[in-house]
């Protein structure tokens, strides 16, 4: 199969196909991280520009070590070191990124579709490294993978998924993916928190917390995005803790091989308690860890080797 597309920018413009060969390949790749030398030549002489307008410790350091285990070379701006300061358009700053002829340019922005704007003006693919409210294509792929190593499997398992979905991109990409890959998705988030329009992306509220976590197989929590929130959406974060978050009780109604996980960064002792967090069942870690392979996959889908690789 061939991967034609220029660009990642969400999940819901990606086939099951696609996404399989993504998975396979990512999976593929983590065998580099293991050894002694870390590094194979795939991508000698490619550019890749990582242009992230919002914080992220994980995501940035993530595509950044992708892309230097295959030997791109990475050049990464920030806002506050750019010309936007200066007034610069988000369009003219692109365009000028694209006239050093970069192939990849990541971008992570604070408004909901910047990524697609910018795709459609330069000739480099473009990957959403996180937009807004709107979608984390990456997190979700290296969550399907997390997943997927886990449980051999995505297809008929129970994914929970807990916290302020309203304001998160991780939401809205993991239940379009996992869907997508025949997983039963159920969300719960306080009433505040909970947007109207979710149930077309193919997944069903849960009426409580205890409901959502029930017989499940995956539970995933979430951060409150408190930067996304223009009001102030619980009365407190003990309250918040003590009805939403996960404790050990609560998680005791998923299944027993039950899997915990959360994109990061963890409001310890808020959505998800310490014992949990650090519990044998937490895969937060291998999903830091996945999270390398599966970038790097993408890097070498979008920089050539997907293109010239017929694989079946
Ligand atoms: N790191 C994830 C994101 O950028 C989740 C979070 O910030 O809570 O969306």
């Amino acid at each position: 199969m061939r991967f034609d597309r220029k660009d990642i920018l969400d999940i819901h413009s990606l086939s099951k196909k696609e996404i399989s060969m993504i998975l396979d390949i990512a999976q593929g790749m983590k065998e580099i991280s293991e050894r002694p030398v870390k590094k194979v030549p795939t991508l000698r002489g490619k550019t890749i520009i990582l242009f992230f307008e919002e914080p992220s410790t994980r995501t940035k350091l993530s595509f950044d070590t992708a892309a230097k285990r295959l030997s791109a070379d990475v050049i990464s701006i920030s806002k506050s070191s750019s010309s936007i300061v200066k007034g610069e358009t988000l369009i003219d700053t692109a365009k000028n990124l694209d006239a050093m002829n970069p192939d990849i340019i990541v971008m992570r922005h604070s408004s909901s579709g910047a990524p697609h704007i910018i795709s459609k003006r330069v000739r480099a693919s473009v990957i959403n490294g996180g937009d807004g409210i709107h979608a984390h294509p990456t997190q979700a792929l290296l969550d399907m993978m997390s997943v997927r190593e886990k449980k051999g499997k995505i297809k008929g398992l129970k994914i929970a998924i807990i916290g302020d979905i309203a304001h998160s991109r991780v939401a809205r990409s993991n239940i379009r993916g996992f869907s997508k890959m025949g997983a039963n998705v159920n969300i719960f988030a306080p009433e505040t928190m909970m947007p109207m329009e979710v149930e077309d992306l193919g997944c069903k509220k849960a009426l409580s917390v205890e409901s959502c976590i029930e017989k499940a197989d995956v539970v995933m929590m979430l951060r409150i995005q408190k930067e996304r929130q223009s009001n102030i959406l619980f009365p407190t974060e003990r309250e918040y803790a003590t009805l939403f978050g996960l404790i050990r009780e609560r998680l005791k109604l998923a299944k027993k091989d039950v899997i915990v996980m959360h994109p990061g960064p963890m409001n310890r002792g808020v959505e998800i308690a310490n014992d949990v967090a650090d519990s044998e069942c937490s895969l937060i870690l291998d999903q830091v860890t996945n999270g390398v392979a599966l970038r790097m996959a993408l890097f070498y889908l979008l920089a050539g080797g997907g293109k010239t690789n017929d694989k079946n």
